[in-house]
């Protein structure tokens, strides 16, 4: 098994039509059982006219309405507590609680059954499998096991495969470096905001280079996109002597997309999921590559709390790369999750993605990989402040580097910033999900 390319061989070379007829048939088995067991999506179908049998073909899919994170909140005010309306089991078949982040409000309630645990730890066997791990690997798990998501499936995924799993979680940062050191881990996952800061504690605090001293071959990183920010990547790789992956998802849609060994942009898990792209200001639907919008996903074979139409905000584009040379037919999104809708944002009149300013900071070596971008407003006029980090090998050459900064910036995002160019390791550190980009204009 060990020898062999693909996690599901079927599923992932499937010829796209057939591909298609499959969505189309998962599509309608989810939009019946939601119509049927779901209070919540019942009436919103009603409202909107509705019958799951209107839905005949592929073309008729835009008809069903959307849903979003908004909606999932307020139903979770109804029967049954805690989960509301849209939980589509009995409540006696939840095994397992969980809840989202909370970083863009109130944290919505996730239930899963065993059943659709299941299916989660099948979804990041892909990605895994995808990424070369194997049941010859000892994976390091070096997160918290809290009430978030987060790795969980992940854990249970490389279980799944085969690999020995080994959970890093109440130990601090430099002791996990230390038991991936004694247990030579081959592989671990983490978001690129700890992986970095880890390989930074690693070197300053323990002399230990990651990348020489460790056994790391593989890093998977979610949670955050510096994944597929190819600046961000690299620095990964440099850092830990390892290949990184991104693999994608979130709690309430599971997990849907991942690197492969090509590291070609992120292949959707289509046996898993249906996406949609949008137009972020006009709804049309995007076929085409090169034209970026909104995700707009379903999630077939997940049942407890299904996910239809769930506009995600999420910004991707499909990648013009029409067949990856992996050999999956899965098709490919070009540089993995580029945004939020949240967080795109006009500044001086500009359309500004903050994954922008990453990969720039991230491409200037002779600067740290933190940073802070905020904007301000100063009468009329916006104002955009950048803080970096310099390295201080490099800081009799601030002048040049500062000079470098604004150019790319400049090229990159087409704006002007204040920068500031500050000492090594005086910025904020982040453990989990980072908040770099801080708009502070007043709300209209
Ligand atoms: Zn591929």
């Amino acid at each position: 098994m060990s020898s062999e390319k693909y996690w599901n061989p079927i599923l992932e070379t499937l010829p796209q039509e057939k591909l298609k007829e499959l969505q189309f048939k998962k599509f309608q088995n989810i939009l019946k059982w939601a119509y049927k067991n779901s209070p919540f999506y019942h009436s919103l179908y009603v409202k909107a006219g509705l019958e799951p049998g209107d839905i005949k073909t592929p073309d008729d899919i835009w008809k069903v309405p959307k849903t979003e994170k908004s909606m999932l909140r307020t139903a979770q005010g109804k029967e049954p507590y805690p989960y509301g309306d849209i939980l589509s089991v009995p409540l006696r078949q939840v095994t397992e609680y969980r809840q989202t982040s909370g970083t863009t409000g109130q944290p919505v309630y996730h239930p899963e059954t065993w059943q659709d645990w299941e299916w989660s730890a099948e979804s990041w066997a892909y990605a895994l499998y995808a990424h070369g791990y194997r049941d010859y690997d000892r994976v390091f798990m070096p997160f918290g096991y809290s009430i978030n998501i987060a790795f969980w499936a992940g854990h249970y995924g490389a279980e799944k495969i085969g690999c020995e799993v080994v959970p890093g979680g109440v130990l601090n940062t430099e002791a996990r470096i230390l038991k991936m050191k004694e247990l030579e881990a081959t592989a671990l996952m983490a978001t690129p905001t700890y992986i970095l800061g880890m390989a930074d504690v690693a070197k300053s605090k323990l002399g230990i280079d990651p990348a020489k001293d460790l056994y790391i071959k593989k890093i998977t990183c979610a949670g955050e996109p510096g994944a597929c920010i190819p600046a961000t990547k690299k620095r990964m790789e440099e850092m830990w002597g390892a290949k990184v992956y991104d693999q994608v998802g979130a709690t309430e849609i599971g997990h849907w997309g991942y690197e492969c060994q090509a590291q070609a942009g992120l292949h959707v898990l289509e046996a898993f999921h249906l996406i949609e792209i949008e137009d972020v200001e006009t709804g049309a639907a995007i076929t085409e590559p090169g034209k970026r919008g909104s995700m707009v996903i379903t999630t077939f074979d997940r049942f407890a709390h299904p996910c239809i139409r769930f506009d995600s905000k999420d910004i991707i584009e499909w990648n013009p790369v029409e067949k990856c040379e992996c050999g999956r037919t899965f098709r490919l999104l070009k540089g993995g999750v580029i945004g939020r809708a949240d967080d795109i944002t006009k500044v001086k009149g500009v359309l500004l993605a903050p994954t922008a300013i990453e990969e720039v900071v991230r491409s200037i070596p002779e600067l740290g990989a933190e940073y802070e971008a905020i904007v301000t407003k100063k009468g009329d006029i916006d104002d955009i402040t950048l803080k970096v980090e310099i390295i201080p090998d490099f800081k009799h050459n601030i002048d040049a580097i500062e000079q470098k900064l604004a150019q790319q910036l400049r090229l990159k995002t087409s704006l002007r910033y204040n920068l500031e160019l500050h000492d090594y390791g005086t910025l904020p550190r982040y453990d989990v999900k980072a908040k770099r980009f801080k708009d502070l204009r007043p709300k209209e």
